[in-house]
């Protein structure tokens, strides 16, 4: 059902006519082995040869197309012979245009005087006019239509030595071959306001408007999302065929008294969600569910809970975290909460492997055993844990027995292949992915399609406001002024910097140990902490720990404070340099203060050159909505602006824009499941 090309779609290359063995070279260089690679081949832009340039209109510099006659034509050798220059000059009635190729006299033998010629290219010199390596076509008798001018044209990328007209040559030819072998991928499905796949893909490579190109791309697009949407749900059923899921649901004698001790009640948002998790729980699947919640919406108390389901009834619990600080943050908070309860934490860093993780395959077995499904579990005595860790978990050397649920925070940090690490540590253990990225719908339907979604969509209600003011950075000593009269009321503050160690001069980017001698001084009495990635483990967490503790007041860091760090009592955070990051980032950062009961302020101190710069970071001024952010993120910038270079499960589409095609994603979701639903039928 997958988009199968026919047998003769598979032909390779270099078994075209016109193609020798450095053209076939040359194509592989460009990923291009068969037909079928090549008819999907994407231009990288179009051109519109059918109107023309009058040349006595040509700016110097100003590209066009023109169309005249030959007037003269011949070949200048210098150098001793060596080295040659081919000139023609045409004439379409309004002025001259001079076209040189240097060290191709073979040119000459393709013109003659009186030729009708189109000549592409960029007008060099205005005296005389001058165009070098033009592209150039002449027109043939009867000819009413040609591949490379006289229509819109594409551009396709190229490598050394290909010519852009051998390429686009090749295409027109190699349509003209195979386009009826270009099938309809899936049977019995109809797109009335779309082309037929066929027609999409010559209206890629040769269009008649550019509207058309657009309907071609969105088909092609549909076929990838489609194809991709099939290959998610594929995932999915093969779970549900060949796994079922441990028995996790638990009896509530840990997590009532962890409720009772907890000092607060949680939101609705979070009791639904955590009846939705008990619920997958009682399923035949192993879960698989993403928790999406803003920054300061709860997750951490939703992942303890779920752990302790799992510890109930006899299982471990594992959760991941994308830095140290983070997981050395949970391990603190998970020891709070659950060593009353007389549970044990572990905590699996890089810097911190426990030895109970290696040992626990030594730990003493109760003997009892459950059956369920086609697997054993075994229960470990006397009780269950929770480790903590970071990457570290998924190293080779970490064996933990008995896993029930995995957990992991702030997923967008991790790659799916990570996530699969993970979980292979257990034999098909619950799996709880948690993000605070508001993942725009078009990427999660993409990245998260094999995922129940829950979204936690309250933030607890003793919750000050957030206001964010954006300033240039002339403005820094009054900034500074309002940090310290906040630290007089008893707040804390960050700063954060984009550099550890030197500033760049060039670009103004501060860096976060230079200014921490700097505003040392200035902060006096209050206490200033530095933090960034070139610390040691244990120096970051006695940082944190001071932090925490208010034993230090303004915590000068790098943006590795950007993930899940919470102290409630900093309220301010002066962001600096911060046109350096995309918008998604940028709230994220913000998510660390605005979470106690006192009011925060985030102040972005950046270099406004441009009305565009002001406008984009201004959205934060805005909204703290997190999805309307990353929804102009995603515009503005891109996918790999919005998850970061981490992200490595981002499957790349051809003609797919993840950006822009939200409603072909919704669509292809539709159809695929239809798909599925047809062929289960047929198998039954
Ligand atoms: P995030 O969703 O960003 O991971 P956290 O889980 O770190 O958020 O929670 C942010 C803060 O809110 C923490 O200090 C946490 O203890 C607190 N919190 C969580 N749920 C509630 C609630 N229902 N009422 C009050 N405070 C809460
Ligand atoms: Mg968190």
């Amino acid at each position: 059902m997958s988009v199968a090309p026919h047998l003769a779609l598979d032909t390779g290359l270099e078994s075209l006519r016109g193609i020798g063995r450095e053209r076939a070279a040359q194509l592989r260089r460009l990923k291009l082995f068969t037909v079928n690679d090549l008819l999907f081949y994407r231009p990288r832009r179009y051109e519109d040869r059918r109107h023309f340039h009058a040349i006595g209109d040509l700016q110097a510099g100003q590209t066009g197309t023109v169309r005249g006659k030959v007037l003269a034509l011949g070949v200048k050798w210098y150098r001793s012979h060596s080295k040659s220059v081919f000139e023609l000059i045409v004439d379409d009635g309004t002025a001259r245009l001079h076209c040189r190729w240097w060290n191709l006299p073979f040119m000459e033998k393709y013109f003659q005087q009186g030729d009708e010629v189109f000549v592409y290219g960029k007008l060099k010199t205005l005296k005389p006019r001058t165009i070098d390596h033009p592209e150039t076509e002449v027109v043939e008798a009867g000819e009413d239509r040609s591949i490379h001018i006289n229509r819109i044209v594409p551009v396709y990328p190229l490598t050394d030595g290909l010519p852009q007209r051998w390429v686009r040559g090749l295409l027109w030819r190699t349509l003209s071959q195979f386009e009826s072998q270009i099938v309809e991928p899936w049977t019995g499905i109809h797109f009335p306001d779309l082309p037929a796949r066929a027609k999409a893909v010559r209206q890629i490579h040769f269009p008649e408007s550019m509207a058309e190109v657009e309907k071609g791309r969105a088909r092609l697009a549909l076929d990838e999302f489609i194809e991709l949407q099939l290959s998610l749900q594929q995932r999915r059923k093969n779970l549900e065929t060949h796994a079922r899921g441990l028995p996790c649901r638990g009896d509530n004698r840990l997590i009532k008294p962890f409720l009772l001790q907890l000092g607060f009640s949680l939101t609705d948002a979070q009791t639904r969600v955590l009846r939705e998790l008990r619920q997958d729980l009682a399923e035949g699947a192993p879960m698989r569910r993403l928790v999406q919640g803003d920054v300061g919406s709860g997750k951490t108390v939703v992942a303890a809970c779920f752990a302790l389901m799992a510890i109930e009834s006899g299982f471990n619990a594992v959760l991941m975290a994308p830095t140290e600080i983070l997981a050395g943050q949970h391990f603190q908070t998970f020891q709070r909460w659950f060593e009353p309860l007389g549970l044990k934490i572990h905590l699996q860093t890089g810097s911190n492997k426990t030895g109970a993780a290696r040992n626990s395959k030594s730990k003493v077995h109760s003997g009892a055993e459950v059956k369920q499904g086609q697997f054993e579990a075994t229960r470990l005595a006397p009780v269950p844990a929770l480790y903590i860790g970071t990457h570290a978990l998924i190293e080779a050397g970490f064996e933990v027995e008995n896993i029930g649920i995995v957990i992991i925070d702030e997923q967008h940090k991790f790659g799916v292949a990570q996530r699969e690490q993970l979980v292979r540590k257990g034999r098909y253990p619950h799996l709880l992915i948690m993000t605070a990225t508001p993942i725009p719908r078009s990427l999660g339907l993409t990245l998260y399609g094999d995922l129940d979604i829950s979204v936690i969509d309250q933030l607890p209600g003793t919750r000050g406001k957030i206001k964010t003011f954006l300033r240039t950075t002339d403005k820094l000593p009054k900034v500074l002024e309002f940090i310290i009269q906040k630290l007089a009321d008893g707040r804390q503050a960050y700063v954060v910097y984009p550099r550890v160690e030197e500033a760049d001069l060039r670009t103004g980017l501060k860096a976060v140990t230079v200014e921490f001698e700097q505003l040392r001084k200035q902060f006096s009495p209050y206490r200033l902490g530095l933090l960034h990635g070139r610390l040691t483990a244990e120096e970051k967490q006695r940082i944190m720990t001071a932090f925490r503790a208010n034993e230090i007041q303004v915590l000068l860091a790098t943006t590795i404070i950007e993930v899940g760090v919470d102290v409630p009592n900093a309220t301010v955070m002066l962001i600096e340099n911060a046109e350096q990051y995309g918008l998604a980032q940028l709230h994220q950062l913000r998510g660390r203060i605005g979470r106690g009961a006192h009011d925060s302020y985030c102040i972005l101190l950046a270099d406004l050159k441009t009305p565009q710069a002001r406008e984009r970071l201004s959205v934060l001024e805005q909204t703290t909505d997190g999805f309307r952010i990353a929804e102009t993120d995603l515009k503005m910038r891109g996918l790999g602006e919005l998850l970061g270079f981490e992200q490595s499960g981002v499957p790349g589409f051809r003609f797919g824009d993840l950006a822009g095609d939200l409603p072909l994603v919704e669509r292809a979701r539709t159809i695929a499941m239809k798909i599925k639903a047809w062929q289960q039928r047929g198998i039954q």
